[in-house]
């Protein structure tokens, strides 16, 4: 969908969109773990925790961390669902990197969310490096019978970038794993990106935005990027090495990137949404989750900007 007028006045083309438009009404995700770990953790290949990742992994619901799928499926539902008012859902294989676990478990996690009678599909999320053709194989085979879709956090493409947060991959690295996903397990695929890096430039933003269109992907979710405690970023910040974009200067990067991107991809959320923010550091403005949501949609309204205006310009 790419009409603008579909978009409920945002300026940005909606997931929620796609999925009521796949799934005949409201779907929302419902955040799970499976994976305890990831490469970065673990230290493979001489490899470190990303600076910006907090101990559960960028997990919605840590307290549940450790408990059994079942359990975690039933409990996490009823919150989204009484506070999103929706009554389908996707099960998000969220923390850590999923792919990184036994495939078995993968299958089992599969088999037992698709069990549910209000699931109807799977997402998992997952890094560019750690794409298996066992699991690709899944993948396809899975898509076969059920929605699949992948989320892949890739962050950025900026080597500089990548390097300086310790992902262990490179954005050459990043579009191979795309294009893998695409070609082999033909899964509908979205990406995680940051923005609010020390060195970032306009120019920057602008090839992001352009090498997504160039892309076989069908969604985007923006990061501001934020320090929490026990994180390596947090000991940056202490010490001065690591300064947060302001709500201004962030909003200004996603207006841009919105410009440029092609109004067919979808977003799933302009600024980060935890939901631990009591591990919180800064910047402040992130603290209130709608609050800053709403700021940077009012800034980009007030730029003139939108998803696509200046796309293929
Ligand atoms: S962001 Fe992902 S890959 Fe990086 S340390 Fe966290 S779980 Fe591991």
């Amino acid at each position: 969908m790419t009409d603008r007028t579909s978009w409920a006045g945002k300026p940005y083309h909606p997931i929620s969109l796609d999925y009521h438009q796949r799934f005949g009404s409201k779907v929302v995700k419902v955040p799970v773990s499976i994976a305890d770990t990831c490469p970065n953790r673990m230290g493979l290949k001489g490899m470190q925790t990303c600076i910006f990742c907090d101990e559960h992994g960028s997990f919605a619901y840590a307290e549940s961390q450790g408990l059994d799928l079942a359990k975690q499926i039933e409990e996490h539902r009823t919150k989204v669902a009484s506070r999103f008012n929706a009554a389908k859902f996707l099960i998000y294989f969220q923390a850590y990197t999923t792919t990184f676990t036994a495939l078995g478990k993968l299958r089992q996690g599969f088999d037992l969310a698709l069990g549910y009678d209000d699931v109807v599909g799977v997402v998992v999320g997952t890094r560019p490096d750690c794409l298996s053709d066992a699991v690709l194989r899944t993948w396809k085979e899975y898509s076969e019978k059920t929605f699949v879709a992948v989320e892949v956090g890739v962050q950025s493409f900026d080597d500089d970038q990548l390097t300086w947060m310790r992902r262990g991959h490179t954005g050459a690295q990043a579009i191979k794993g795309i294009e893998r996903i695409a070609a082999e397990a033909g899964v509908d695929t979205g990406l995680h990106l940051i923005f609010g890096w020390p060195t970032e430039t306009d120019k920057q933003v602008i090839e992001t935005a352009r090498l997504c269109n160039s892309l076989p992907i069908t969604n985007v979710k923006l990061h501001n990027l934020h320090v929490l405690e026990k994180t390596p970023l947090a000991d940056m910040y202490r010490s001065g090495e690591f300064i947060p974009a302001d709500l201004d200067l962030y909003s200004e990067r996603v207006a841009l990137f919105l410009d440029h991107l092609d109004p067919r991809i979808a977003v799933h959320r302009l600024v980060a949404l935890s939901s631990r923010w009591d591990e919180l550091i800064a910047p402040e403005w992130v603290r209130h989750k709608m609050k800053s949501w709403q700021g940077v949609i009012d800034r980009v309204n007030a730029r003139g900007a939108y998803q696509g205006r200046l796309f293929g310009v």
